[in-house]
């Protein structure tokens, strides 16, 4: 991809993002929580329980890109005031979006990774104010975006001197009805072939179908990815935001005990010699 120069594979050696202790890039990282921060007991309880299943980092959005205006647009502040109460009580690191660059500066003051959405991936004064945050930065790829446009978004944050990038892919929009989105699978080992940056999936927004949530999850560590950012609620039925894709703290845990063992499995395996021969053809 000739536009680009940060981003590339050319550059020799594996990105390793060190979000506040967790490195993403090395070992399979679990990112689990609420789609929104909707109050203190809700995120006591999802922290307590995804740590104890062997998630790395907290999720839950205090400012929300909904689709419609009139829904539930996050608690802003204090929602960021409960993540970090759940932080010092847990230890999770925080994953949080953000939406408005104006909010960037005080914002990555509670984050210890900064998301931007599908919907802000081409937001281009956004990315820069993340590049110049001093924080990791989760890049979900555009739900219409190529891995040519999402690569080039990722450029503009590693330009400003931030080389803290992890991309997620969380599914783009196909014909397909029965699935939220799509989930391009292919893009794991793609972005592995074209770039140096970690890249994690979300199944969560890419199916909308929590019986779909843990098979994709198995197969994402079977292609190579190096975490997964997912949703989970202690209450999903009462969720205010994306209720019919959230897991149960228990479904979480259950699932965790199925992930863990196959990474293991699979770093077990020969590692395979066509993947150099493949890469470079793919260049
Ligand atoms: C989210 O993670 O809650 C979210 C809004 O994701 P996306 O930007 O992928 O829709
Ligand atoms: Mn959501």
């Amino acid at each position: 991809m000739k536009n680009l120069k940060l981003a590339s594979q050319e550059v020799e050696h594996r990105t390793v993002v060190n979000a506040s202790g967790v490195e993403i890039g090395r070992d399979f990282v679990v990112i689990a929580g609420p789609c929104s921060v909707e109050s203190e007991a809700q995120i006591l309880n999802t922290a307590r329980a995804v740590r104890a299943a062997g998630a790395d980092m907290l999720r839950g959005g205090a400012f929300k890109p909904r689709t419609s205006p009139y829904a539930f647009q996050g608690l802003g502040i204090q929602g960021l005031k409960i993540l970090e109460k759940a932080k010092k009580e847990t230890g999770l690191p925080i994953v949080t979006e953000v939406v408005d660059p104006r909010d960037v500066s005080w914002v990555a003051e509670f984050a210890d990774v900064l998301q931007i959405g599908t919907r802000n991936m081409q937001n281009f004064s956004l990315l820069k104010e993340v590049g110049n945050s001093g924080r990791p930065v989760l890049l979900k790829r555009g739900m219409y975006s190529t891995l040519e446009e999402w690569l080039n978004c990722a450029e503009y944050i590693l330009s400003e001197g931030n080389p803290d990038v992890i991309l997620c892919e969380r599914g783009i929009r196909t014909f397909e009805t029965y699935t939220r989105n799509t989930l391009d699978l292919s893009a794991v080992p793609a972005i592995k072939e074209l770039s140096h940056l970690p890249i994690i999936i979300d199944p969560t927004h890419s199916t909308g179908r929590i019986s779909l949530i843990a098979s994709m999850s198995m197969a994402a560590v079977a292609a190579g990815a190096d975490g997964m950012i997912v949703e989970v609620h202690h209450k999903p039925q009462e969720a205010l935001c994306d209720a019919d894709q959230a897991l149960t703290p228990d479904m979480f845990a259950n699932m965790m005990k199925r992930l863990r063992p196959l990474k293991s499995f699979l770093n077990n395996l020969p590692s395979d010699s066509n993947a150099k021969m493949n890469s470079a053809q793919a260049r």
